[in-house]
């Protein structure tokens, strides 16, 4: 798996979605509460919605940027914490390809998908729910 490929295209993705659902209703409620005319009494319609609209705009480019880095922070966490990683940095713990917890010593590890399209499982410890490595699905 092409880790920088797959971060490129989220970030491309979460660019978009903030263009849409950020920049777009940012820029028309600013727009409208810059061509809100002060004197007029009919201004302040124009004033409240384009306040909302650009509170909306900010409110999605706020929450997609915090998901942004949510979704990346995984990624790398995908790249590095690997099977040959968990070999290299517990190699007591990798032994004949017997996989054991390291913090705890048992070898009920519990292998699940993580699911969000990530195509990729967690290994975890059933005794102490530490999570040893990831892996890639296996494509059929
Ligand atoms: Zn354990």
């Amino acid at each position: 798996m092409d880790y920088q490929e797959v971060k490129r295209n989220i970030q491309n993705e979460f660019l978009l979605a903030k263009c849409i659902f950020g920049g777009l209703p940012l820029g028309i409620g600013s727009l409208m509460i810059i061509s809100s005319p002060v004197e007029k009494s009919t201004s302040s319609e124009l004033l409240v919605f384009g306040a909302c609209a650009a509170t909306f705009g900010l409110y999605w480019i706020r929450k997609l940027s915090g998901r942004l880095r949510e979704r990346l922070a995984l990624y790398d966490l995908l790249e590095k914490k690997t099977y040959a990683w968990y070999r290299s940095a517990h190699p007591e713990s990798a032994q004949a390809g017997r996989v054991s917890c390291h913090q705890c010593g048992s070898r009920k590890i519990n292998v699940r998908g993580l699911g969000s399209h990530t195509y990729h499982c967690q290994h975890k410890c059933v005794e102490c729910g530490h999570t040893l490595f990831y892996s890639p699905e296996l494509s059929a």
